[in-house]
């Protein structure tokens, strides 16, 4: 981690609630307005918290930015697991223009250069920083990227990425819904791309722990894979 990825986390502000949907099940994302006009790095995240609201536990949850500056919001998916916390029950039944605070955004799951392969893993809410880091190179036909989603019900975002690749020629979409077919089709990609790709995972730690430990026996090396570990995600 450098300097770099760590100096957004001194920036506050508050912003209001655009929308709010539940798209699938207990999948649901919601939309704030740049009110603020902030800035950040497609795969950047905040701690978000929401000021007034009274909260059971943990007064803060950490979010990936689903979306980019360029398009004028700031998007967050998640899902609320059997059981919703405190935090979200507050924070998905807020209405149009209440207020959430965000310290942020900064973080390390970037692209790194211009040129490089890219193989992506996302494991189900993992999905949330690829969205933006996809929206990033949407247009950016030079080298091809990969991206295996893996997601046993809901994938969220699924038909935009979908879109996205309709788009691109250099992209590939592979939705998977059992570890056994990702992990074949992972072997398969770092059979083809070696070293000469970035590999990028986001995803649960337990998850990418294992696909960090394939990687590296195939002979990947540490800095080719970047991972935006989602520490408490369901
Ligand atoms: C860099 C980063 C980006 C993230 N991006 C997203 C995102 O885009 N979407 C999303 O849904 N979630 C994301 N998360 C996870 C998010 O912050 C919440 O932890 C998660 O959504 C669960 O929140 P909850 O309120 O539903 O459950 P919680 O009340 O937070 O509980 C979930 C479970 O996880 C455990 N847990 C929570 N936090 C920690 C922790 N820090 N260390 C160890 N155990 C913990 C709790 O003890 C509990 O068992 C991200 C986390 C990180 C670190």
């Amino acid at each position: 981690m450098k300097f770099e990825d760590m100096k957004g986390v001194i920036k506050k502000g508050e912003f209001s609630v655009e929308s709010i949907e539940n798209l699938s099940g207990d999948y649901y994302t919601v939309k704030l307005k740049n009110d603020a006009d902030i800035t950040w790095v497609p795969g950047e995240h905040g701690i978000f918290t929401l000021p007034g609201k009274k909260i059971e536990g943990r007064k803060f949850r950490l979010f990936s930015v689903a979306s980019i500056p360029e398009e004028g919001f700031i998007l967050i998916g998640t899902r609320t697991g059997k059981e919703i916390s405190s935090f979200k029950k507050a924070f998905l039944t807020m209405v149009p223009n209440e207020k959430v605070a965000l310290r942020g955004p900064f973080g390390w799951f970037k692209i790194q250069d211009e040129t490089s392969p890219i193989v992506i893993f996302a494991g189900g809410v993992g999905i949330t920083p690829i969205r933006a880091l996809l929206k990033q190179m949407e247009f950016n036909t030079d080298r091809p990227i990969e991206v295996v989603y893996s997601s046993s019900g809901y994938h969220l975002f699924g038909n935009e990425i979908e879109n996205m690749v309709m788009n691109n020629p250099m992209f590939q979409l592979y939705k998977m819904a059992s570890r056994e077919e990702t992990a074949v089709k992972l072997d398969e990609l770092v059979d083809h791309y070696g070293n000469a790709a970035y590999y990028y995972n986001s995803g649960s730690p337990a998850v990418l722990r294992s696909v960090k430990k394939r990687y590296r026996k195939k002979g990947i090396k540490k800095n080719r894979i970047i991972s935006d570990l989602l520490i408490g995600a369901k």
